[in-house]
């Protein structure tokens, strides 16, 4: 039985999902402003195990991930600049070709790690979707939950009773917590934009303007309205403008989930703000809940402390492969840590990682397998073959993924397969190509790669070990020319000999 810690509920419940087979499974996406750093990928790995534990049980998953590609301002407050308009400014480009860029990055990315995404119409833009975001703020409207300033309509909080509930924290408490009001002409620190205007109005009195002879400040400060002319920007019944962050969430999740739906994810630094926001918004426009498990991935951090740019340590995949690394020992070290626990990032844990992963490849590679394993696993269905019922490591393997996803326990019964000698290399195989649809560490490959030799290689490798092993170093370089001759380099390593394609 699949278990998993609900934020929302503060404990670990049993999944039930509303629809016996099929799971909704909502997960915020990226804003594709910047490469993804090695922390957003974290919480991107979280979810993609999620989705493959999900399949291991036998749902299949109906997954949406939003792509913001307008509206995120630099500040959480709603206030700033639109990170779309700013990366646009910096790169000389329109904010259509950043998020274009970007995103595209983000699907290579993701891809080095295989995660998984959802594909089109379910990894969705917000700037595809408007008039369902428009159609959202005015159902509120309708119902009495917003109103208008003079830079956008907002979301009043104190009319939600439920705000806070899901980082359990009181209205009157962020109120106390809040740093001194960004913007005066909010009700509640907490309330938030659903529609910021492009021009906001000018206030005389705010402006500083006394009277009619101040006109001239006045023409220039609207001249300075004029000059910030965004690049992205909507009619809507309030003004022309651009939607708040949130809503675009909301407004998608409804579209191709339904509400409610069964799992929303995101990382921990959602939860305060995004998520209680989404939560509001739904919820006070159509009256139930939103989702019915929330789940958090915990922060990596970077020798110790937060990622910063001042500091040079915000990383990315193009860094760690400069470096050397294959990004897979980047999810190796990610798997090896609970989700829920903070995870610090240094490069000789990733060392560490990337030599286990080498390890790892290296002893399925040396499985000696009949075809008929790997065939016979790629007709299995999704769930873990049944040949292996019976196998107290896989047993083990799976009933630490429903333990709240717990990976590393899942990687230590992989080790344990791998070590096992009452298993046959067969059932090994079996065994690894279930688990690795899980892992997603390309291990199934590996076995691949074993068999793709041909049969007099593998006998001229095979006779090379024998020489080695009676010490004829001249007989073992003769054969070791005759691979190389033929196509293949032999690596001797630690463990045995290697074999690859030149
Ligand atoms: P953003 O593009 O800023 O919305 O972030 C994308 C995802 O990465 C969100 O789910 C964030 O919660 C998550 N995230 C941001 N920083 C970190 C971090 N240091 N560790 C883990 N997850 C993070
Ligand atoms: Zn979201």
């Amino acid at each position: 039985m699949l278990k998993l810690w609900n934020t929302a509920t503060r404990s670990l419940q049993e999944f039930h999902p509303l629809n016996e087979k099929l799971v909704g499974l909502y997960t915020c996406g990226p804003t594709v402003y910047w490469t993804a750093h090695i922390g957003n990928l974290r919480t991107y790995v979280f979810e993609d195990v999620l989705l493959r534990t999900l399949e291991m049980e036998g749902y299949a998953v109906k997954r949406v991930m939003n792509i913001t590609d307008v509206g995120h301002l630099t500040s959480d407050e709603d206030e700033g600049d639109d990170k779309m308009e700013v990366a646009a400014k910096r790169e000389g480009k329109s904010a259509t070709d950043i998020a274009e860029y970007y995103t595209q990055r983000f699907v290579e990315d993701t891809a080095t790690l295989n995660i998984r995404l959802p594909e089109a119409p379910l990894f969705c833009k917000a700037t595809e979707h408007i008039p369902e975001q428009l159609e959202l703020i005015q159902e509120l409207e309708k119902k009495g939950f917003t109103y208008q300033t003079s830079d956008g309509i907002y979301f009043d909080t104190a009319k939600f009773p439920n705000y806070g509930a899901l980082s359990g924290q009181k209205l009157e408490e962020k109120e106390a917590g809040a740093r001194v009001a960004v913007n005066d002409e909010k009700r509640n620190a907490s309330d938030f934009a659903l529609w910021k205007f492009s021009y906001p109005s000018v206030i005389p009195a705010k402006a500083g303007i006394q009277d009619e002879k101040d006109s001239e400040t006045m023409d220039s400060r609207l001249r300075g309205n004029d000059n910030k002319k965004r690049q992205q920007e909507w009619p809507s019944p309030w003004g022309i403008g651009f939607p708040g962050w949130h809503i675009e969430c909301s407004a998608m999740a409804k579209k191709y989930l339904g509400q409610p739906f069964d799992i929303h994810c995101g990382g921990v630094d959602h939860i305060p703000v995004h998520h209680e926001n989404e939560i509001a918004q739904s919820e006070a426009a159509y009256g139930v809940k939103l989702a019915n498990y929330w789940m958090h991935g915990e922060f990596l951090l970077v020798d110790g402390g937060k990622m910063s740019k001042s500091l040079g340590n915000v990383y990315s995949i193009a860094d760690l492969k400069a470096k050397g690394f294959d990004p897979l020992a980047l999810r190796l070290l990610f798997l090896g840590s609970h989700y829920r626990q903070k995870q610090n990032f240094t490069f000789e844990a990733l060392q560490g990682a990337q030599n286990s992963l080498n390890k790892l490849r290296h002893h399925v590679r040396s499985l000696v397998v009949p075809p008929m394993a790997i065939g016979g696993t790629q007709d299995a269905e999704k769930g873990l073959d049944s040949r292996l019922r019976g196998n107290d490591n896989v047993t083990d393997f799976k009933t630490a993924l429903e333990d709240d996803l717990n990976t590393p326990v899942a990687l230590a019964c992989l080790w344990k397969i791998l070590d096992d000698a009452s298993i046959s290399d067969d059932q090994r195989v079996v065994a690894i190509v279930s688990m690795d649809r899980v892992l997603g560490l390309n291990l199934t490959q590996e076995i691949g790669r074993v068999i793709a030799i041909p049969e007099d290689i593998l006998a001229l490798a095979k006779q090379r070990e024998d020489v080695r092993a009676a010490r004829d170093w001249a007989e073992s370089d003769r054969l070791r020319d005759e691979l190389l001759r033929l196509g293949w380099i032999v690596k001797d390593t630690k463990l045995g000999s290697e074999l690859e394609q030149k």
